[in-house]
């Protein structure tokens, strides 16, 4: 199937005129077909992503991994990872195929990942099945003379490129000459950026230079108590959702959360609204979560009487509000986990994940509430072939696809990780 007609695809299941199951066929079976393309994440994305003009490209696939069966990569994968033996780990995000986690030392969220690539010291190479901003972090918490590896190159994250280093300086220099820079009597600055884990480990490290940290969906709430003790407000990016949900549950009325759309005097708001604001919120999303809504749980609720609907802080606040409850992809796992009797799930996030909780909890009834099922498509990239190249390339004594923070973006980005790590989840 080519881009075009995977695209067309897409917008007929987009106008509910198709009913296919997964968006993206191609996406599975050949990603190779997206990368180096245009500039766009491929099927499941919005069409408000844009992939920056530095990030890096996927170089073409040896044709030998593009070609080879399902099986042939699976038994390849295996017998180069037994060869290098501890010389390398790898990393799995819950959002990766099953293709690919089955191989994985470690499954776990972005938080349980950053402190897993930090427990492997011996390893030679660190394998990031994620997106690259979560192999960005393992190469900063990682010991120097470790590679990390990210199998394909064109695995971003639509969300994290939505801010960038120059739109948050700036967003930065224009609330400094709002607010002054003096802190309050009780000692708390006028400002503290947090930037959550998705977003580039330049942003990272804008955070370690002015006082700020980094969260996660597992501690954002921490988080937040953290920079509240020292700051008087927050500057939150890139995910505007997380920021809003977390500090709602928090007491944070709606009102003093503006939205800053970067490169827009004041983030187009007026200096009033900014003086009174506890929580500014930068104008980022995440596709896949975005694409929940009200409708889908009232439809869950009327099919199923007693359902659960759990669903993720990335999603709108409506969602949130109207779930039974909400938590980071660790949390939705947990939930579905210490359920004692037979439950109905609705869950609200990424699709491999809750088709591998249905798989594994076959005594419940769980489904994910969007019924067109997009994977995160840039998650999907890391197809085995890649996984498969990689390995084999460690073989032959060659690092490939390496991600290297340069030492000045790593060690302010590492003072916002460290802040993060000593922030326990609830
Ligand atoms: S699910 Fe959303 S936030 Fe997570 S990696 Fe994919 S695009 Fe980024």
């Amino acid at each position: 199937m080519t881009t075009a007609s995977v695209n067309e695809r897409i917008q007929l299941i987009v106008k509910g005129a198709s009913k296919d199951s997964t968006c993206s066929p191609s996406l599975v079976k050949g990603p190779w077909e997206f990368d180096g393309g245009p500039a766009h994440y491929g099927p499941g994305a919005s069409s408000e992503d844009t992939i920056p003009a530095d990030s890096p490209t996927q170089g073409v696939l040896p044709a030998e991994y593009r070609l080879a069966s399902d099986a042939e990569l699976h038994e390849r994968i295996i017998a180069a990872k037994q060869t290098l033996g501890d010389r390398v780990v790898i990393l799995g995000h819950f959002y990766q195929r099953d293709e690919i986690v089955q191989h994985a030392d470690y499954l776990g969220d972005s938080f349980q990942l950053a402190n897993a690539a930090k427990a492997h010291p011996e390893a030679e190479a660190i394998v990031f099945c994620g997106v690259h901003f979560m192999a960005e972090t393992a190469d900063i918490l990682s010991a120097e003379n470790q590679a990390v590896i990210l199998p394909n190159l064109a695995a971003g994250c639509s969300m994290a490129d939505m801010a960038d280093i120059d739109s948050v300086t700036e967003a930065w220099e224009q609330l400094e000459e709002l607010y002054g820079t003096e802190p309050d009597s009780q000692g708390r600055v006028p400002v503290i950026p947090v930037t959550y884990m998705n977003s580039s480990a330049a942003l990272k490290a804008f955070c370690g230079a002015h006082g700020g940290i980094v969260c996660t969906s597992s501690n954002a709430e921490v988080v937040l108590k953290w920079a509240f003790e020292r700051g008087q407000r927050v500057l939150f990016f890139p995910d505007q959702h997380l920021g809003r949900n977390t500090a709602k549950a928090m007491g944070v009325s709606i009102d003093d959360m503006p939205l800053w759309h970067g490169r827009k005097p004041l983030g187009g708001n007026t200096a009033a609204d900014l003086e009174k604001a506890k929580v500014i919120l930068w104008n980022g999303f995440c596709s896949v979560h975005k694409r929940f809504n009200v409708q889908q749980i009232e439809k869950a609720r009327a099919e199923f009487e007693n359902v659960r609907v759990i669903v993720h802080p990335e999603c709108p606040m409506p969602v949130v509000d109207a779930a039974d409850e909400y938590g980071s992809t660790d949390y939705i796992r947990k939930a579905v986990a210490g359920a004692t009797e037979p439950t109905t799930f609705a869950i609200g996030t990424e699709i491999n994940m809750v088709q591998r909780l249905a798989a594994q909890y076959p005594q419940h009834n769980i489904f994910c509430l969007d019924p067109v099922v997009c994977p995160c498509s840039t998650m999907y990239r890391i197809h085995p072939g890649y996984l498969a190249w990689v390995l084999e390339r460690l073989v032959a004594g060659e690092v490939v696809n390496q991600i290297k923070v340069s030492a000045e973006v790593s060690e302010n980005a590492k003072i916002a990780l460290e802040r993060m790590l000593a922030a326990k989840p609830l």
